[in-house]
């Protein structure tokens, strides 16, 4: 997001828009464009999209995004954010093939072993939530741990931030996602590149 206050100001607006919708009309979608569930004028925000949301390390796509707007655009704020009822979550908690999609969504079923007892305790619902979850704090760790990104929370205080964005009410919710002193100073120790 390009100004300093603009991710606060998309809480407040995505709270009134909510209210709005609610009078209005309850149908909420996860193809709402950003602009209108954050309150926010389109230069305000710069968006990347693709299935389920997913940042590996070594996804040209994406890393060009994070580059172009770290660098050049200058943001204050990056956000992965992932929403409840997503086809690409359901998709990789199925067993079904559909070709190469799944290879796409390959993370989330590494994540999905990794978790698999957690996921296994959950309901149906609660299960999507969390792999939505766990989903969002990977991507959020690849941020972290991209050099663009490392050398401008260094140098200018870039916030990261993981957000899940409920497609029934409209609400975003804000993950903690803080760190410890020791996970911050290994990251730096393992990732930083002069
Ligand atoms: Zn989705």
């Amino acid at each position: 997001m390009a100004s300093e206050d603009a991710y606060h100001k998309a809480f407040n607006n995505n709270s009134t828009w909510r209210r709005s919708l609610a009078e209005t009309d309850p149908a909420s979608s996860s193809a709402w464009a950003k602009t209108t569930i954050l309150g926010l004028q389109p230069g305000e925000i710069f968006c990347h999209r693709n299935i389920a949301n997913i940042l590996v390390p070594t996804d040209i796509n994406s890393l060009s995004v994070i580059q172009y707007a770290v660098q050049y655009l200058k943001v204050k704020h990056i956000i992965i954010c992932g929403h409840t009822s997503c086809g690409g979550i359901a998709a990789a908690l199925d067993n079904k093939r559909l070709g190469l999609i799944d290879t796409w969504l390959m993370p989330l079923r590494t994540l999905r072993r990794e978790n698999l007892e957690l996921l296994e305790s959950l309901d149906e619902k609660e299960r999507g939530i969390k792999l939505v979850e766990l989903n969002v704090r990977s991507g959020v760790k690849v941020l972290q741990e991209n050099p663009v990104v490392i050398d401008a929370v260094a140098e200018r205080n870039l916030q990261v931030h993981g957000l899940i964005y409920n497609v029934g009410t409209g609400e975003l919710r804000e993950l903690d996602i803080e760190e410890g002193e020791e996970t911050v100073k290994s990251r730096k120790t393992a990732f930083r590149v002069e």
